[in-house]
């Protein structure tokens, strides 16, 4: 069988755990040579220890500019290219719409979308040039639902992330960079852990909660050449939770 990412280099952020760590044994299996990034360097450890073959882990916060590009310098150093990012990294924090302060406004904001900006911004001087590359965001449902009722402002983030895709999906595409993204609905991991899964699943008409790897096969579908006339577009991996 032919690996689909044989050849090509990944940079992965929030690669540590869950969906992103998914994504990265995932894209190892099909052939990349992957950048485990996170902000939790012994989580990104961990992941690259569980790759088929050599990555290298990266000690990132995304909300961080200097970090970002210290990251980026150091895989490309290390593998000589950039084929794929996955912008991955986000966090989720609940909070009633009265008592949401600047502070946590600010770093959901930070994370989940400056975070996707910067990465965008760092992969670009190594995407355009060589006419190749492909960017994939993780957006979320609540990007078009408003998120349960304490999430607002990440829901508000994701849409960030939603528009941002488009955005610079038209201002690569004549570069040949595709950029796109998925819109993951409810997904069994970490950042999930205290909901209650069986009345979630109840909700979704698929019946059951997504797993990482569910996400990740959307991720390597919209990263490999099988996606090459395709971008711009947001797909749902969500059960049938969302339908429009
Ligand atoms: P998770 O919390 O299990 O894992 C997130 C990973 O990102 C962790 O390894 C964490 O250390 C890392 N991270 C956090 N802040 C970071 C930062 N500033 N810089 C770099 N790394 C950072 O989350 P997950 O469920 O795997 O979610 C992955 C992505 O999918 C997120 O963007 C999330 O918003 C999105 N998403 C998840 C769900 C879901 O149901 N789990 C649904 C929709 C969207």
């Amino acid at each position: 069988m032919t690996e689909k990412l044989a050849g090509k280099v990944a940079l992965v952020t929030g690669g540590g755990r869950g969906i992103g760590r998914a994504i990265c044994q995932l894209f190892a299996e099909e052939g990349a040579q992957v950048g485990v990034a996170d902000i939790d360097m012994e989580l990104a450890k961990q992941t690259l220890e569980t790759l088929p073959i050599p990555g290298r882990a990266l000690q990132m916060d995304v909300s961080s500019k200097k970090e970002v590009e210290a990251g980026f310098s150091e895989l490309v150093a290390h593998f000589g290219q950039l084929d794929i990012l996955v912008n991955n990294a986000g966090i989720l924090l609940s909070t009633t719409f009265e008592d949401c302060s600047e502070e946590t406004w600010d770093r959901i904001l930070a994370v989940n979308l400056k975070g996707t900006f910067f990465c965008c911004q760092a992969a670009i001087p190594f995407m355009k040039p060589r006419s190749r590359g492909a960017i994939v965001n993780m957006s979320s449902v609540a990007a078009k639902s408003g998120g349960f009722t304490g999430h607002p402002p990440y829901a508000a983030a994701k849409a960030g992330v939603s528009a941002l895709t488009i955005g610079l999906a038209r201002y690569l595409a004549p570069h040949r960079v595709r950029v796109n993204a998925i819109a993951p609905g409810v997904i069994d991991t970490d950042m999930t852990k205290t909901a209650n899964h069986a009345e979630l699943a109840a909700r979704i008409p698929l019946g059951e909660v997504g797993t990482a790897r569910d996400v990740a096969q959307g991720a390597l579908f919209l990263a490999s050449d099988e996606a090459r006339h395709i971008t711009g577009e947001i797909i749902d991996v969500n059960g049938g939770l969302w339908m429009d």
